[in-house]
């Protein structure tokens, strides 16, 4: 293929990829945006590995077959709640590839006595580092979410200096390496598993129910990583979709911490987070303090003579996966003259648009689903909040209690409802581990039991209503 054909086609894929990404930020686009970079990612392949002529077109075909039956499989199998654990196995596949096209690279060099030159060198070292830092922290954000190590902060006195230890002695091993003048092998592989470790060591510290931040942190890194090949390889495209995921994963984690009022530090370094259990670790106790239970058939009377419901729901919805439920409730309700609109928080769930990708699943039209800003102002006219499985979100400590870990926190003003309706399996916490006061608003009351359980029951009494 003509060189200057290749520049075309992978100008086309880059292009494709920006426009995809844009698209990507609505629901409604959503869709096609994730196609046409799909098409952008096969066009900058195939022009890839013709252009390069590394391997023969039967080859080329069948690793498309194979590579995209996985896909196929892996977006039918997973389940909607197991796609952070895929999502930082692909980051770390991101990293090791890096890793090993970096490596290839330093090591053709040597074998056939080239000099790399100064730019090189540099690029090679930094794809090592940050695709093996990739890898292995990858695969053990996997493992912690997939609950093949525990999900809890694994830490030990030290650990930071060793960390900052071993950071410094790959920086300095990198910088031995570039500077003398024949390529060494011991350094190269030292510098490859020290980086390694430090992939495992960096992660480890991190509680499970913070991985979705650290995934997105990996993930920005694996485009890092991906870029730093490209200067490499003198790959253009790579270089533009590199730099493209290694900055929205920084937005993203950006966004995230944001929405739940900590630092990237405080996520990276804190040892936060073990999730669920008892509340603990509140500024304020409960003590004294009396929750008012309600039944499903008065529930659903409330429900039932409604006019106007937002469903706040949280982590315990997508647990319950009672998500096709939450529809069928709302067709009722707007049955029986009532309006129903979804309040989402930014942090809902586990993972970024989490809430909107489990109500997506059980069709519930976009446009009832608001953003916390655009709906915050409409609780005050509610006549009912129906809090599903969410805790956190609507925790008003957030905004009164200067001593609790979220307090700052922007919250859904679920409080300000006329009434509130909680369904949640007991008085367990959220993912912060502390109490809720809206929980014992005399306003509020509590429909115990799995979200799913206790859905169906409201959705039978609301048929059964006259
Ligand atoms: P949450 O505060 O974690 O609370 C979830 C609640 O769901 C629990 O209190 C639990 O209470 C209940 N629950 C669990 N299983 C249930 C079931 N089967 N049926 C009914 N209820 C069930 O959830 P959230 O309000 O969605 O808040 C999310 C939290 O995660 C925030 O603190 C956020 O900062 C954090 N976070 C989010 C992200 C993200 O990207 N979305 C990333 C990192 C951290 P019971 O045990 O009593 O049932």
């Amino acid at each position: 293929m003509p060189g200057a054909l290749a520049e075309i086609l992978y100008l086309v894929a880059a292009v494709c990829f920006i426009i995809g990404l844009k698209r990507l930020s609505s629901p409604g686009t959503a869709v096609h945006g994730n196609r046409l970079s799909a098409v952008g990612m096969l066009m900058a392949m195939v022009v890839t590995l013709v252009d390069r002529g590394i391997v023969t077109y039967s080859v080329i075909a069948a690793g498309l077959v194979v590579g995209s039956a996985l896909g196929l499989w892996m977006a039918r199998a997973v389940k909607m709640t197991a796609m952070p654990q895929m999502v930082a196995l692909l980051n770390g596949f991101g990293g090791g590839a890096s890793l090993l096209v970096g490596g290839a690279e330093f090591l053709k060099s040597e074998l056939i006595g080239q000099n790399l030159g100064l730019d090189t060198s540099i690029t090679i070292q930094l794809s090592l580092l940050i695709g093996a830092v990739t890898l292995t922290g990858s695969i053990v954000a996997f493992a912690k979410l997939q609950e093949l190590l525990p999900g809890r902060p694994i830490t030990f006195p030290g650990l930071q200096v060793l960390n900052a230890t071993i950071f410094l002695a790959i920086v300095a091993l990198s910088i031995y390496q570039v500077a003398t003048p024949e390529s060494l092998l011991w350094p190269f592989y030292a510098v490859c598993a020290l980086a390694l470790l430090l992939g495992v060591l960096l992660v480890i510290p991190i509680g499970g129910a913070d991985m979705p931040v650290v995934i997105s942190l990996l993930n920005s890194y694996s485009g890092i990583a991906a870029a730093m090949t490209g200067f490499v390889i003198r790959n253009d495209v790579l270089i533009i979709s590199g730099a493209l995921v290694g900055s929205s994963g920084i937005i993203l984690s950006q966004i995230m911490c944001r929405a739940m009022n900590r630092s990237l530090t405080n996520v990276l370094f804190g040892a936060f987070g073990g999730g669920g259990g008892a509340a603990v670790t509140s500024g304020k106790s409960a003590e004294g303090l009396t929750v008012r239970q309600v039944s499903a058939e008065d529930a659903a009377v409330q429900l039932g003579y409604a006019r106007s419901v937002i469903v706040v729901p949280g982590y315990g919805l997508a647990v319950a996966q009672a998500q096709h439920l939450v529809r069928e409730l709302a067709d009722q309700i707007e049955k029986r003259g009532g309006e129903v609109k979804y309040a989402i928080h930014p942090v809902a769930g586990r993972m970024p648009g989490h809430m909107n990708v489990l109500l997506a699943e059980a069709n519930v039209p976009y446009e009832k689903l608001f953003d916390m800003d655009a709906v915050n102002g409409e609780f005050d006219r509610a006549d009912v909040a129906l809090v599903i499985g969410a805790n956190d979100v609507v925790n008003p400590a957030a905004r009164t209690d200067s001593g609790s870990p979220i307090y700052g926190m922007p919250i859904l003003n679920a409080d300000h409802a006329r009434s509130v309706i909680v369904l949640k399996r007991g008085m367990g916490s959220g993912f912060a581990g502390i109490e809720n006061e809206l929980f014992y608003n005399p306003r509020t009351a509590m429909l115990f039991g799995d979200a799913k359980a206790s859905l169906g029951k409201l959705v039978t009494e609301l048929k059964a209503l006259a």
